[in-house]
């Protein structure tokens, strides 16, 4: 039987991923069967059995499944276990393991695209879904100061901090807390509001310092509002979640198919597109 690889989501029609593992698949001359399927939360587990039963090998998992697929995984690594969430599955033998590669494809594109240091950065995560699990122990673990994280339902703010285990460290505070909070040094979008709107109307210019980066984990129009609050509130590098995807993307490919691709091309023709996509009407 051959080898398929899909992304679930629920909406996914718009996702990049199989436009992206296509071209790492022209790129590294491997044959790649890649396609998005969209299903709801209560038909996830079924959708994966039948997937499994019909030759699915690995799997990308986007909003919301996340947390589900952390569950109906066998094992998981060290990375996926710290947060609580998988974006990336193996399937092994009868068994799927599971993987987070959102952190270090986050941690990647700052430090190594854009030449950001996180280094002590004092750093506010707005959201506590499934991206915001995913990116937050790699930030820790990329020298960040403190972390304070923020949600529209608190509960989860919390719920985050305590999974994350550095009560020194991570700080969970309400969004009317925001104007009380002072100046980050990089402030993170992991949330889905942009495609709501809202958000950037709750954030205060003063959380932006001298030399803050904003960087939010969506691309393309629903990226526009908090990239425009960002531009508007003076900070000093601002970053779409378009290098990110790439660079997750990248490392999904590497294990399936054990061979790492180039993003820089892939990322640049993306970029050419996202333009043409964010200027259209
Ligand atoms: P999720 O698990 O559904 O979580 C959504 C988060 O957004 C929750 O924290 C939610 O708050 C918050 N939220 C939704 N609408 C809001 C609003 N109107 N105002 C304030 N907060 C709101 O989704 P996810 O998987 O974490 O994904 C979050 C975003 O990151 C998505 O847009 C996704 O496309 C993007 N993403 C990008 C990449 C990349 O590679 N660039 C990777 C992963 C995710 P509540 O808890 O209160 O509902």
């Amino acid at each position: 039987m051959s080898k398929h690889y899909a992304v679930f989501g629920h909406p996914v029609a718009h996702s990049l991923s199989p436009r992206i593992h296509a071209a790492f698949g022209r790129q590294t001359g491997i044959a790649v069967d890649y396609r998005a399927v969209d299903v709801e939360p209560g038909h996830f587990a079924q959708a994966l059995a039948d997937f499994a039963a019909h030759g699915g090998a690995g799997a990308n998992v986007t909003l919301p499944l996340k947390l589900i697929a952390f569950e109906l995984c066998d094992d998981v690594t060290e990375r996926a276990r710290r947060a609580g969430a998988v974006n990336t599955l193996i399937r092994n033998g009868d068994a799927w393991h599971g993987d987070n590669t959102d952190g270090v494809g986050l941690v990647r594109d700052l430090t190594a695209r854009h030449g950001l240091d996180l280094r002590a950065r004092r750093t506010l995560l707005l959201g506590a879904g499934g991206a915001a699990r995913g990116v937050a122990p790699a930030l820790l673990d990329a020298g960040i100061s403190e972390l304070y994280v923020v949600n529209r339902t608190a509960a989860r703010a919390d719920a985050l901090a305590d999974a994350l285990g550095e009560p020194g460290r991570v700080h969970p505070r309400y969004l009317d807390d925001l104007r009380a909070l002072g100046e980050f040094d990089l402030i993170v979008n992991a949330t889905s509001a942009g495609r709501e709107g809202g958000l950037a109307a709750a954030l205060p210019h003063s959380l932006v310092g001298r030399r803050t980066a904003a960087v939010d984990l969506n691309y393309g129009e629903a990226a526009i509002p908090f990239l425009a609050w960002a531009r508007a509130a003076g900070c000093h590098d601002v970053v779409d979640g378009l290098g990110m995807l790439v660079e997750q993307a990248a490392e999904s490919f590497a294990r399936w198919h054990g061979v790492r691709p180039d993003t820089d091309a892939v990322y640049a023709e993306l970029r050419e597109r996202d333009a043409v996509l964010v200027t259209a009407d």
